[in-house]
C-alpha cells in the first residue's frame, strides 16, 4: 500500500499563514507575525 502520495508529513499541521489584516491575503505568518505578501508586521518593530 505505498502507491499514491507518500508525503503526508506536513499534512496535519495547522495553518502557517493566516489571513492578513492589511492585504487580505492568506500570507500572514503566525509564527513570525509577518505577512509575506505585503510585509505587514515588519513595520514598527525593531529586529533585535
Ligand atoms: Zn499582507
Amino acid at each position: 500500500m505505498s502507491k499514491g502520495t507518500p508525503s503526508f508529513g506536513k499534512h496535519n499541521k495547522k495553518h502557517t499563514h493566516i489571513r492578513c489584516g492589511r492585504c487580505g491575503k492568506q500570507s500572514f505568518n503566525r509564527k513570525q507575525k509577518v505577512c509575506v505578501a505585503c510585509g505587514f508586521g515588519r513595520t514598527g518593530k525593531m529586529n533585535c
